[in-house]
């Protein structure tokens, strides 16, 4: 369970355990899986471009092989 706040902002810790994080901007999900530049290489190898969030989670095993990449699955 994630836990909500008042804020309006997503943001999770996920900078210092993201390996290839671009340090341009905060890496919230939502940034890594669709946007970060950082990561874009091992992005593309695993799931393309996805457009959406919901196109990006769409694709299960990309998502996980992405995951491991990144080193979210340790
Ligand atoms: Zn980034």
């Amino acid at each position: 369970m994630m836990m909500q706040n008042n804020s309006s902002s997503d943001k999770l810790p996920l900078g210092q355990n993201t390996k290839f994080a671009c340090m341009e901007a905060d890496e919230t999900p939502t940034h890594v899986l669709l946007q970060c530049r950082g990561e874009a290489m091992q992005r593309a190898a695993c799931l393309g471009s996805p457009a959406s969030l919901p196109e990006a989670l769409d694709d299960l095993g990309g998502l996980l092989s992405y995951w491991s990449e990144l080193g979210w699955l340790k």
